[in-house]
């Protein structure tokens, strides 16, 4: 006998009979025996709704109260799924946020989980109840209703799976697991059967679609094995694990890419302490977050140097520099917004050598040209030219063995 966690998206609950089906898949997984919590989302669709209502009202509405609104999404679906279940004879129960004790920080609309207590959910269990808890809230210190951020359920999901010291936690979506590229794009992606937490955060492009990322960090802190699946069909899904669990290492396990990318350089900048400083600083203090950043050294004490960010920041920065450079001395400004970042990532790369290279050749041979590189343990980026982004993923996909039928 296992304690399950399961977490259902908004569009398997989307409806009524969605409900009905969802409640069936939980009646089956009780009846042999196991514990089972439920964590909802709301129906697809009403978080956006409920925003868009609070927008008529003002265009800052009041945080507070907008977390009490959006919680109402999640309320809803868990009191329809437990008087399903009911109506079915299952022993089931409903718990919003606060009566799960989830407990929050004070950042409405984006807080963060400091504890749960779960007591509750506990002594429902004792009983052998199926306990339904709302997703997406809860509540800080004072008792005020708070929210976690777009796919915020996912993140109550893996805390109380953790709290519990669940089994499993289940991730019920409209895919069917996690893919080795974006199926889109790329028509040989594959489902992988398993990837490592590390894998899924450096997956954010990929996984987020599938995973709020920081229920990742959630999942690898409190080691919970996540599985995410399709609620829509019988078959496994990706298992989310961590690396040592005896899962395959691939050296390459995904490709992943990202059109949202912009680059800045500053040409011919003094080489002198403090330069970077004073170039990052107040980039840092607009809260931009800067991703890649190369420095070159050229002779004459001077050097070059190209950064990353965001794209929808790239026109705020570039005017910053442009003051920079003029106070720094730098020869000149410019900025690309037409760049993409694609990367491969697999833990495998810890033990091979000559990643990198398959990675340059096989961009190559399509004479894709790479303007900056970074690196880490388990993943290497490269920025092209964003028209070549399809034709990279492919390439790399096919070089790293990873295409369906190759
Ligand atoms: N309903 C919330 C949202 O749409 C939370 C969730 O679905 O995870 O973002
Ligand atoms: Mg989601």
């Amino acid at each position: 006998m296992a304690l399950i966690v399961q977490k259902y998206g908004g569009t398997s609950v989307a409806n009524l009979d969605r409900i009905q089906n969802v409640a069936k898949r939980i009646a089956k997984t009780y009846d042999k025996g196991h514990a089972v919590v439920v964590i909802l989302s709301a129906m697809a669709g009403i978080t956006d709704n409920l925003i868009d209502m609070a927008g008529n009202i003002s265009q800052t509405p009041d945080k507070r109260e907008l977390d009490v609104l959006l919680a109402t999404g999640e309320q809803t679906t868990s009191a329809l799924l437990a008087m399903t279940l009911k109506s079915m004879n299952y022993p089931a129960q409903s718990l919003l946020g606060h009566q799960a004790e989830v407990l929050t920080d004070q950042c409405h609309g984006n807080a963060r989980i400091l504890d749960i207590r779960a007591e509750r959910i506990q002594e429902l269990l004792q009983d052998r109840h199926i306990v339904v808890v709302a997703g997406f809230q809860g509540c800080d210190p004072n008792g005020n209703i708070t929210t976690l951020g777009r796919g915020g359920s996912d993140t109550s999901a893996v805390a109380i799976a953790a709290a519990l010291k669940a089994d499993v936690c289940e991730i019920y979506t409209d895919v069917d697991g996690v893919y080795t590229a974006d199926p889109n794009i790329c028509p040989q992606a594959r489902k992988l059967d398993a990837v490592s937490y590390d894998e899924m955060l450096n997956m954010a492009s990929l996984g987020a679609k599938v995973l709020q990322i920081r229920s990742v960090g959630f999942a690898k802190k409190y080691n919970i094995p996540v599985h995410v699946r399709s609620s829509f069909s019988e078959e496994e899904g990706t298992m989310v694990v961590d690396e040592n669990s005896g899962m395959e290492r691939l050296v390459v396990s995904g490709v992943t890419h990202d059109k949202n990318q912009a680059r800045i350089t500053l040409k011919k900048v003094p080489d002198i302490p403090g330069i970077a400083a004073e170039i990052f600083t107040p980039v840092a203090n607009a809260g931009i977050v800067v991703d890649m950043i190369i420095q070159n050294t050229r002779a004459e004490g001077q050097t070059d140097l190209t950064f990353t960010v965001p794209r929808a920041d790239f026109k705020q920065a570039l005017e910053m520099q442009t003051a920079i450079a003029k106070k720094i001395q730098a020869e000149d400004v410019f900025g690309d917004e037409k760049i993409a970042k694609v990367s491969v990532i697999g833990v495998g790369m810890k033990d091979h050598s000559g990643v990198a290279s398959k990675m340059f050749n096989a961009l190559a041979k399509e004479s894709i040209n790479i303007m900056m590189i970074s690196t880490s343990e388990i993943r290497i980026s490269c920025v092209i030219e964003e028209k070549y982004t399809e034709l990279a993923v492919r390439v790399l996909h096919s070089a790293f063995g990873l295409d369906k039928n190759g």
